[in-house]
Parts: structure tokens; C-alpha cells; sequence
């Protein structure tokens, strides 16, 4: 996309990502607008300073026709309706609606790794940074994690390369982005009350490929129908626990097939000593290992990252042993496909605490994976209810006014051997401020009652 100084630019919301939006395109000399959902006063200091320095006008409380009359581009930070009125208006003007991904196209000089998918963004993009960084390169990791995309291009340092977690809302106005590698993770429901179907939110996920040069990588997780049937003219690899994946995960780690330039036999990476020993875990390290590969880093450099990787809080973070049961946070677990990817994982019985706010998931599709794994469900928070109606028919259910009670009923329901697990297959905000303060509360609970019992023994 062609910027010039001429241009006007209206950026539609600030935060982290609208504030770079405002730096980068003021350093390219273009004159820079502001228009936000939010009052003035709700506005924090970053977000005034950075309008009182580079901005020619700030509209708050919503968006008015008239302040983009003069745009000739509109930069949308993610999370911002597409449906809105005035970008609408926009668009029928035929005045370029964009994400930073589209600004940033064709603007990175270094090779740019890029990650979506539904769950394990996070996880893997992080990883994918530590294996880069362990093989002595310089890594920019940012996007939806850590730093926008937009301050790397303000000051590209001498980074090697760029490692980047995106969003399905960063996708959906990604222009021509392209990453050198993309890797789509898996695909389950989740955000579907802002992308409004199924479909619009495969879609976004998908325009990771839509770019791809025949010398660039795909890989995708090969166990989930929907994410592996992609469109590329990249090379496709994929991991999972078939045979045919390029990296098959095993009950010990994963094992590479040969073609990596290397010695030709397959290459296993165990992962029994590592943090990354959970099921859900073990497919992101074969996922990462597969970009790092991919990129040239070697075997050895590899499997001292994944033995020195610490996993992200709140993602099936062991918490204590109370009695011979197990305590796992896994807080992050805001949609049904991360529930059933956790619960997969374990053989023994599992007493699940769950609920919060609902995401436009269908907790239906969990009745299989609770049946299987689950001896007794805890609910918490307003989608206790539609909770209950889904699973109750398959599994004893009780109810729990807050983190503590829930903590403590699931002990009484647990025996030796068994685990308690927190995966709450909801948003936090009914009860809490974040994912993190509840898995923080979760901790607390646990700690709580593991003295009390110790000091009953
Ligand atoms: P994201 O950035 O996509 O939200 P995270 O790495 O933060 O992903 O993990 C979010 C949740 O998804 C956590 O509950 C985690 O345990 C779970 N998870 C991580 N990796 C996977 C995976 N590959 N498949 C399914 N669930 C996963």
C-alpha cells in the first residue's frame, strides 16, 4: 500500500495497536486523526499523549460522518466492528480500510514467521521465539502478544527476524500481508459473536495463506478438518498424531521425517523433561519445531530450546498436589476447543471446574470429551446454567458461588490420582478482571486450602 504526505489518515481506536498505527503513519508524514468509542476522559495517559503529539484533530464518544469525509485511508486497530457505519461509508467511497498487517505488507526487509489459529497462539509464537533465540538469533516476537507490529517498523532494529502472533481480527484487514511462514494451529468456535458466523471467522484465519509465494511454508495442525484444508501456493507441512504428519506427536514428543537437509532419518525430540509435556503442548512444540526447521535452525539448537522453554501462566499451569490430587490452571481456556484439547490429554479422572461468560460457543460439543474424561463438573459464573443443560446429562454437576467454594467442592469430589482442573470454556468478566486474575485467584484458593487441610492432618 502506497503512502504519501499528502494523505489523511483517520485511525478508529486507540490502545496499544491504534497508538502505533498513529506514530507510524505520522513518521511517514502523513497528517493523523483520531476517532474513538471511548469519552476523552477514558482515555489513558499514553493514549493523550500520543494524540496531543502527533494528531491533527480527536473525535471521542463514536464516530461521525463528517470527521472521515476528508480520509483517503482508514486504519482500523483490531477489535473495531467492521460493520460500522462509517467504515461502510468508507468503503463505498473507495477509501482503503486497513489493519496494520496491511501497512506493514511488503515493508519488513527480514523473513517474518507468523502464527494464528484458535488456541496456542501464544504458546507457540513464544516458543517459536525462545528456539530462535537458543540457535543465537535476533528475534523481534510481537503482534497480539507484547509489542505491535507497527513500532518494530518504526525502528527496525538489526533484528534476524520477525515472529509474529495474529489474530483473526488482525487477519481480517491483513491487505496483502504475507509471512515467509504461516502456521495455522487448529480452528474451533470462538469470537463468533463478533465475527457473526463460522464461516467469516475461518476465513479470516485463512487469509494467513492467501499471499503465499511457492518458495514460502504453510504448516497446519493435520488432526483438525478445518484447518488443514487450506489454499497456498506455499509449501505445506503438517503435524499431528497421524503417520503422515511431518511431525507426528507420540506419547514421548514428536518425530520429525527426514528432509530438513539433514541426515535423512527421522529426528525425535523428546519431551517427558521438558514443561512442554501436556498433550495440547506437545502439538504446539511439533508446530514450532516445524518453523524452525523450516527456517534452518539445527537439531541440536532445538532441543536445548524446548528444554529450557517456560510455557506462558494460566495455559495447564501445574498449581499444587493437595492429598495426591493434582491441580491444574488452565484460566486461558476461554472457548470450547481448548477445553477439549485439554481434557484429551489426561487419563486420569478429571473434576472440572468451569463456566464464566459465554463466547458464542456450543458447550454440546463437550459432552463427548466430559464423558470420557470428566467424574464431576463444578460451575461457576452466568453460563453455569446453559453449563448444566449441556453437560448435566452426562456427568454429576454441582454449583459454586465463587473460585474458593469451587475449589474446595472439587477436592471433595477428587480421590488420590485424580486431577482438578480449572479450563473454564468462558470469558472471566462476569467475576474477574482478566483470564490472568482468575487463574491468580484460582492459585490462591488452592494455596488456601492446601494449608488449611495440612493443618488439619
Ligand atoms: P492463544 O494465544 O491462541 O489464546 P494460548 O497459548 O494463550 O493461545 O493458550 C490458550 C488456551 O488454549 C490455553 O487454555 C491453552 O491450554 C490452550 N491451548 C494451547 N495450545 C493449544 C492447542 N494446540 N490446542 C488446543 N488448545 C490449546
Amino acid at each position: 500500500m502506497r503512502l504519501t504526505r499528502d494523505m489523511q489518515a483517520v485511525v478508529v481506536g486507540l490502545g496499544k495497536s491504534g497508538i502505533a498505527a498513529v506514530r507510524y503513519l505520522s513518521h511517514q508524514g502523513l497528517s493523523v486523526k483520531v476517532s474513538e468509542y471511548r469519552q476523552q476522559n477514558e482515555l489513558g495517559p499514553d493514549e493523550m499523549q500520543v494524540v496531543e503529539q502527533y494528531c491533527l484533530d480527536l473525535e471521542t464518544g463514536g464516530h461521525s460522518q463528517e470527521f472521515f469525509a476528508s480520509a483517503d485511508l482508514v486504519v482500523v486497530s483490531p477489535g473495531v466492528p467492521l460493520d460500522l457505519p462509517v467504515l461502510q461509508d468508507a468503503g463505498a467511497r473507495s477509501v482503503p480500510v486497513v489493519g496494520e498487517l496491511a501497512l506493514a505488507a511488503g515493508r519488513v526487509s527480514v523473513p517474518v514467521i507468523a502464527v494464528t489459529g484458535s488456541n496456542g497462539k501464544t504458546t507457540v509464537t513464544s516458543l517459536i521465539g525462545h528456539l530462535l533465540r537458543t540457535a543465537g538469533k535476533k528475534v523481534f516476537v510481537g503482534g497480539n502478544i507484547g509489542t505491535p507490529f507497527l513500532e518494530y517498523l518504526l525502528a527496525p532494529d538489526d533484528a534476524d527476524l520477525v515472529v509474529l502472533e495474529l489474530s483473526s481480527f488482525q487477519l481480517q484487514r491483513a491487505g496483502k500481508f504475507r509471512p515467509d511462514i504461516g502456521l495455522l494451529l487448529n480452528i474451533s468456535a470462538d469470537h463468533l459473536d463478533w465475527h457473526g458466523s463460522m464461516a467469516a471467522y475461518v476465513t479470516a484465519k485463512k487469509q494467513l495463506f492467501r499471499f503465499q509465494l511457492p518458495t514460502d511454508s504453510a504448516i497446519v495442525g493435520n488432526d483438525d478438518t478445518m484447518a488443514r484444508d487450506i489454499t497456498t501456493r506455499a509449501t505445506v507441512t503438517t503435524f499431528g498424531s497421524g503417520s503422515a504428519c511431518r511431525a507426528r506427536v507420540s506419547a514421548h514428543g514428536v518425530l520429525v521425517q527426514p528432509g530438513f537437509g539433514s541426515s535423512g532419518r527421522p529426528e525425535k525430540y523428546d519431551l517427558n523433561d521438558t514443561l512442554l509435556q501436556s498433550r495440547v503442548n506437545m502439538y504446539n512444540a511439533a508446530a514450532a519445531v516445524l518453523a524452525a526447521r523450516s527456517y534452518g535452525c539445527c537439531q541440536e539448537d532445538i532441543k536445548q530450546g524446548l528444554a529450557s522453554y517456560q510455557p506462558p501462566e494460566h495455559r495447564m499451569t501445574p498449581v499444587a498436589d493437595i492429598k495426591g490430587v493434582a491441580f491444574v490452571n488452565d484460566s486461558k481456556a476461554t472457548n470450547v476447543g481448548a477445553v477439549n484439547a485439554a481434557l484429551s490429554g489426561f487419563s486420569a479422572p478429571v473434576v472440572l471446574i468451569a463456566g464464566g461468560r459465554e463466547k458464542g460457543g456450543n458447550f454440546s460439543q463437550l459432552k463427548d470429551v466430559v464423558k470420557r474424561h470428566v467424574k464431576h463438573l463444578i460451575l461457576i459464573g452466568e453460563a453455569a446454567d446453559a453449563l448444566a443443560a449441556a453437560l448435566g446429562p452426562v456427568v454429576p454437576t454441582e454449583r459454586a458461588t465463587d473460585m474458593c467454594e469451587a475449589v474446595t467442592l472439587a477436592l471433595a469430589a477428587a480421590e488420590p490420582g485424580d486431577t482438578v482442573l480449572l479450563a473454564p470454556a468462558c470469558a472471566s468478566f462476569d467475576m474477574f478482571a482478566d483470564y490472568g486474575e482468575r487463574g491468580r485467584v484460582f492459585c490462591r484458593c488452592v494455596e488456601d486450602l492446601k494449608i488449611r487441610e495440612e493443618a488439619l492432618e
